[in-house]
């Protein structure tokens, strides 16, 4: 008992293990933590690890988490990425219970930089952002303040107040606080709280043309909510004593922040800005193109929920920034869809086959539906003289062990019948063409009577019988491991394969009650859903994953 015990202490993650001590110690009688997107972009992956972090953290304490935009910034953020980051952390199966905007604090941040002047810490300066950036000293050498710090409290309030009334320009002044031009964290050497920005804000309207800073809505707005484990990434961690400070001189309710590493992952980009980029620039067709690290995009694509969340949860926590292999990720997607993934027959690349002995038609049981699910069921599919299978599992002069299709050689049909290759029809450029099979009647699945042991199974459809569907095939979006590592552009790496479309791939007919919900395995080929641009005229499925590490397997061969 006691070793299970400490086994459950030594898994829980830093973070896990401070919300323990503070509801042990009584300091908080419950948690509440906020996920806080700034509505500039659509959410990606590193979000989500971000908010199974916030989210799981209240659910396994039984505490509450708000979802908050912080939307201080009029200039980038716009109402449809307010309803996406929405659906995408509902779709991953989360509620917040209360939605915020800091925008909703904008008034309440104003009094708080009033009570700051006030206490005579913070003033007006008129200095442009060049000469603000220049008296800012360097992490070895001191800043130096400049004559508008010594503006009284009055002259400080009046000009505030003109700022909000829009009596200035943008860029002409701005409110900073006044903490310490000497401190060894630059963050603290007195930083902006206000600027002023005649722009239209989704949410205020023309209310406002001056706008906090994040810096001072982020910290108050933990603040006014009562969050008591504000977490963050760690490029935060030197602003930590800027939001104590604030907290301290403004005596709010003290959140206290909490910093871990940004997920990064390998073969990709992960900034909304940038991966605003790679849509504007049209490098990709939105931000659901399945090739983006967005959560949208992967839904797109077809991971599921549950893969994404158990994901984050083997990466676990971490202090200090790495880079996550992609492979991970899809292991993860990859062991879940094992699981639910409905098999169907897909021939990607046709050779016609024809079965010279068999007459007529008949429908064939496919015994399980999902070999991995008791409750899967099973199908009929029509079998025929005329059949497809792909290209490459016929070889006409195959090394030893190719254990599929050649002349002379027997292969089973996957819950059909074994055949053997008699005859190769080539066209004129000497193509393969055809291959003229017989077929073993006593060889059925199921009841084989035949005796006959063959090592190979392809997958098939019947040619009358078989729907049409376009296929794409996605791989990496980028072809360096880091592409912000490397010299010039990241978008000089991007990969030029990163879709590969099959116009007219070839699949058992069933197959047109494919449903968006669905997941599928088409066998021995990869894992597949029905893209959002399927109809039922044109079959669109996305490979979300194939069936086993392609690139580990390249790496291993060098
Ligand atoms: P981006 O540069 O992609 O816009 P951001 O940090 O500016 O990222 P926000 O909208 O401010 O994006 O982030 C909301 C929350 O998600 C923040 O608490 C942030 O720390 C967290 N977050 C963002 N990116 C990651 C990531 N790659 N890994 C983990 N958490 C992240
Ligand atoms: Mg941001």
């Amino acid at each position: 008992m006691n070793d299970i015990k400490k086994e459950e202490e030594k898994s829980l993650n830093f973070i896990e293990e401070i919300v323990e001590a503070d509801l042990s110690s009584g300091k908080y009688k419950t948690i509440l933590t906020r996920f806080p997107p700034e509505p500039n972009g659509y959410l990606h992956i590193g979000h989500a690890k971000s908010i199974c972090l916030n989210f799981g953290l209240a659910l396994k304490y039984g505490g509450k988490t708000n979802l908050r935009f912080d939307d201080t910034n009029p200039i980038t953020e716009e109402t449809e990425y307010v309803d996406s980051i929405k659906e995408d952390i509902k779709w991953l199966g989360f509620s917040w219970s209360n939605e915020f905007y800091a925008s909703d604090y904008f008034e309440k941040l104003y009094q708080f930089a009033i009570t700051l002047i006030n206490k005579n810490l913070a003033y007006v300066d008129d200095s442009t952002s060049e000469e603000i950036a220049a008296q800012k000293g360097t992490p070895t050498e001191p800043g130096t303040r400049n004559k508008y710090a010594e503006r009284t409290v009055e002259e400080n309030l009046q000009l505030f107040a003109d700022m909000r009334a829009g009596k200035y320009k943008d860029g002409e002044k701005v409110l900073r606080a006044k903490v310490d031009m000497a401190s060894p964290n630059m963050q603290l050497r007195d930083p902006l709280l206000y600027r002023i920005k005649h722009a239209h804000h989704h949410r205020t309207g023309d209310t406002w043309c001056i706008y906090p800073m994040y810096d001072f809505a982020h910290g108050q707005s933990d603040s006014i909510e009562n969050i008591t484990h504000s977490i963050c990434t760690l490029e935060f961690v030197m602003h930590r004593p800027l939001y104590d400070w604030f907290i301290n001189e403004l005596e709010i309710f003290p959140s206290k922040q909490y910093e871990f590493a940004r997920l990064n992952l390998t073969y990709t980009v992960m900034s909304k800005r940038k991966l605003l980029q790679l849509v504007n620039e049209k490098h990709v067709t939105s931000w659901d193109d399945p090739r983006m690290p967005s959560i949208s995009g992967l839904r797109r694509r077809g991971y599921t929920p549950e893969s994404i969340i158990n994901f984050t949860e083997r990466i676990g926590v971490q202090k200090r920034d790495n880079l996550i292999d992609l492979s991970l990720l899809e292991f993860c997607i990859r062991e879940h869809l094992n699981r639910i993934a409905l098999r169907k027959m897909v021939v990607f690349d046709p050779l016609k086959i024809t079965i010279t002995n068999y007459t007529g038609d008949e429908e064939l049981l496919m015994s399980e539906n999902n070999p991995e699910d008791e409750n899967g069921g099973s199908r009929q599919i029509p079998f025929s003289n005329e059949l497809y299978i792909e290209q490459e599992d016929f070889m006409e002069n195959p090394p030893k062990k190719f254990f599929r299709l050649a002349p002379g050689q027997k292969v089973r049909l996957k819950s059909a019948y074994i055949i053997q290759c008699d005859e190769v029809i080539k066209n004129e450029d000497g193509k393969v063409i055809e291959l003229k099979c017989t077929y073993i009647p006593e060889s059925k699945s199921g009841g084989d009577l035949s005796g006959m042991k063959v090592q190979g199974t392809l997958h098939w459809v019947s040619v009358k019988h078989a729907i049409t569907a376009e296929l794409r095939l996605y791989d990496r979006l980028f072809n360096a491991e880091n592409p912000l590592n490397e010299d010039g552009d990241f978008k000089d790496y991007i990969n030029p394969d990163s879709l590969k479309t099959i116009s007219n791939a070839y699949a058992e007919p069933g197959l047109k009650n494919a449903k968006f919900d669905d997941r599928y395995q088409f066998i021995r080929k990869g894992y597949f859903c029905l893209d959002r641009e399927s109809s039922e005229e044109k079959l669109i499925f996305n490979r979300t994953v194939t069936l086993k590490d392609a690139w580990a397997k390249e790496m291993k061969k060098g």
